[in-house]
Order: C-alpha cells, then structure tokens, then sequence
C-alpha cells in the first residue's frame, strides 16, 4: 500500500479540502451520536449543506452522474470521505444514498428510478429500511412478514423492528415474503411504501441513551402497488445486498475515533489545570489513553488496508468484519476509558456542570448498540473464522 497520494490524487484531495474549508457552515460539525434530535438551528444549517453538496453531486459521490452522483471511483471516495471526517463535515446522505438508491440504478425500473432517485440526491426525501423483524436479525432470511398479491396490488401483513429513523421518514424499502413455500432466501421479495400509507402504525423504541432513533412499525392489510417491487417476484434477498462501487474502509470512523480521542485528551488537561471537573487522571486513565490513542491508529490502518483492496479490484469480505468489530470494540472502549476520566460527573448529561457537554456520557450508552447494529460482532467472527480462517462451519 502506498500511503502518499499520487499528483492526480493530491490535487483531488486538495480540492475537496479547499471547498470543505470554504462552504462548510460555520459552527455545523459532524456530531455523531448526537445527530439525532437536532435543534431547528442545526437542522437549518444542514439543509443548507446538503444543498451545497448536491450542487457537486457529492451527497451522493459514489453514483454514476447520470443519477445524480459524482461518478467517484472508490480511492475518490475514500479521499473525499477522509476530508470531510478530518474536518469534522457530516454527511447527509442516508440511507437513500447508501443503499435504496444504488439497488434502484442497479435493479429498478425507469419509472422507479426517474420517481425516486432526484429525491434522493437533493436530499428532499428520507428513506428508512425494513428488514429486522421481531424473529429475524441475524438470521434475515427467517423473516415473516408477507406480501400477498391481489390484483395489481400487493397486500403487507406484519411487523418490522429497530427502523432507524423511521418516524421521520417518507418511504419504507423493505423486504416481506412473496412464497412462504419456497426455501427461505427464495421467498422474498423487495417493496417501496410511503411511510403515509394507510394501515402503518409507528410505535417509537426509546433506547438506553433516551433517545428516539429506532421504531417498531405494524402493517395491517397496507396496499403497496406491485410496481414499487425492485426486481423480479422471489428474489429480494439477492437484490438486498447491492452495494454498487461503495468504499468500505469507513475511514471516516477511523478518523473520527481519533479526534475523540484527541477531545478527551485535551479536556482532560484542561480540566486538570483549571479544575473545572475533578478529572480522574490516574496512571491507569493515562495508560488507557495511551492505548486508545494507539487503537486509533490501528482502525485508520484497517481503513487502508480495505481501502488499497478495493483498489486493486478486490472484494473485502472477512476484512469488512474485522474493521467493524475492531472500530466498535474501540470505540466502546475508549467510551468506558472517558466515564473513568469523568468519574461521577458521567451522570450528569446537561447544564454548566456536563462535561463536554455530556457527549461523553451519551456516547458511553450509544456505543454499547455498535455491536450490534448492522451485523453483531458474534456474526462477524463467524465471517472471520469460516472466511478468512478457513474452519469449518459449527
Ligand atoms: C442502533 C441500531 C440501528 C438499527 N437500525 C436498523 C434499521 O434501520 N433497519 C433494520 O431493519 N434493522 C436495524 N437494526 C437491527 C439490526 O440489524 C439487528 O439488531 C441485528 O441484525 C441483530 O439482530 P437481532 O437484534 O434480532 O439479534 P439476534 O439476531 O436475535 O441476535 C441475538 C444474539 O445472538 C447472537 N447470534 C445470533 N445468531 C448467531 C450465530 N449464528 N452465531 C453466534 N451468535 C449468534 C447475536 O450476535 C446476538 O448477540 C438496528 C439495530 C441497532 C442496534
């Protein structure tokens, strides 16, 4: 792996820089676990970077541009996601842009695509996806909510669960079973419904940080039009898993573990010489920064790692599963090391007395749910062992 940029490279890098550092709204810094339940000024402002985005294609950076993206090969991407994290830019794509919108280029139709793909790259409709299910996470393909024809409808009995951002959401792509007698991968087929369709109701999941992010939604004889089915009849489960050219090194999580780490560290020093809050700084505190700070470094490495794959034309596969358990691990980790820092002062979450304005305390609940969401750490040793081990299945 080359580390330094090529020519072609370090002026592409230099670009995306320049027009971070000139357009980014003062004061709008990407907040992480916070982004959730923003206030109307930070909303405003986030519209209005949205709309600088899309005036590059970027909100979408790895779509053809006929679609509205920008055409990025994945080294693109991963430069481009490398600076927005370095200056701390949120992305305001979704999972529109990251997963609906690239299954409708691959697999939808040309009315599907000319209905929903600029209402996603303006970033005027949010999407939300279906698939978890009261009895199906890890194993998917157990899903049981059905789908069943009735003249040019399809009519949607059951239960989908933990959809983020579903409350606020316009549309639902998700997956139901079309042949509850086929065998179970076969049986599934993928569906688009406005979230205002009659016969949803959307009950709101507090998680353990009492925040509002995910939701349990019920379905009871929804119609959806057979013509919002992306691909053929019985094989959702294979349309599902489309990524297009997407960069999966997630460097922007690297990077932006490393900045936590830095914020840690210089409040606590802060905190040490001002005594704003009695930090904890004792030498085991100091010798878990140290290793956070170094763990940090390592995701980074994984990052590259994925990153000088894809651009060799490879597939990562159990590399994806070590780079997501490692980043989550870490990050829960360097979440714990910052409550023994806080000590008591943890608990307090708002007012003047909230350390860093309780992002800590917050990011300590939060990070508990990043082994879990989007493939469990226990699944992906199983990819790891079976893959990239080579032992045989249990
Ligand atoms: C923050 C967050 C956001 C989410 N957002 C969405 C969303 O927007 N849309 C959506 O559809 N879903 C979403 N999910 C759901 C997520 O995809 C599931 O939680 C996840 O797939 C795990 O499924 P489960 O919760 O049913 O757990 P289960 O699959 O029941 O697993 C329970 C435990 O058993 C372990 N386990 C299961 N199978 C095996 C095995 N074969 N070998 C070893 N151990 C195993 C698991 O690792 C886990 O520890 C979200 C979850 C979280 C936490």
């Amino acid at each position: 792996m080359e580390f330094k940029d090529n020519a072609e490279e370090a002026a592409f890098r230099s670009t995306v820089r320049s027009f971070i550092k000139d357009k980014l709204p003062g004061g709008l810094v990407s907040m992480g676990w916070e982004e959730e339940g923003a206030d109307a000024d930070r909303e405003a402002l986030v519209k209005s970077w949205r709309k600088t985005l899309a005036t590059q294609g970027w909100i979408a950076p790895h779509w053809p541009k006929q679609y509205g993206g920008a055409g990025m090969s994945p080294g693109e991407q991963f430069i481009f996601n490398e600076e927005m994290a370095e200056q701390r830019a949120p992305q305001v794509g979704g999972m529109g842009v990251q997963m609906i919108g690239p299954t409708l280029i691959m697999y939808g139709t040309d009315e599907q695509k000319a209905e929903h793909l600029s209402g996603i790259t303006s970033g005027d409709v949010q999407w939300c996806q279906g698939y978890s299910e009261p009895g199906a996470g890890s194993d998917l393909a157990s899903l049981q909510t059905r789908a069943v024809r009735d003249g040019d409808d399809y009519v949607i009995n059951g239960s989908k669960i933990w959809s983020s951002g579903a409350h606020r959401a316009d549309w639902m792509f998700f997956l139901a079973r079309t042949d509850p007698d086929a065998p179970k991968h076969r049986g599934i087929s993928m569906l688009l419904m406005p979230m205002s369709s009659p016969g949803i109701q959307i009950n709101a999941l507090i998680d353990m940080s009492g925040r509002h992010v995910f939701n349990q939604e019920y379905f009871d004889n929804v119609r959806v039009p057979v013509k919002n089915r992306v691909g053929e009849e019985n094989r959702g489960w294979y349309v599902g898993a489309t990524l297009l050219d997407f960069e999966r090194s997630n460097i922007g999580a690297s990077i932006g573990m490393r900045h936590q780490v830095n914020d840690l560290v210089t409040f606590a020093r802060e905190a040490a010489k001002t005594g704003s809050v009695p930090v904890q700084l004792t030498n085991t505190v100091k010798a878990e920064l140290a290793e956070r700070a170094i763990e940090a470094e390592v995701a980074k490495l994984i990052s590259y790692r994925i990153i000088s794959m894809q651009k060799r034309g490879q597939v990562p596969n159990h590399e994806a599963s070590m780079n997501k358990n490692f980043r989550s691990e870490a990050g829960q980790r360097l979440a714990a090391t910052g409550v023994k820092l806080l000590g008591l002062y943890t608990n307090i979450y708002d007012g003047p007395l909230a350390p860093q304005k309780g992002r800590l305390s917050r990011q300590y609940l939060s990070s508990v749910s990043a082994t879990i969401a989007a493939g469990t750490s226990e699944i992906n040793r199983n990819v790891i062992a079976t893959r990239g081990l080579g032992l045989p299945r249990g």
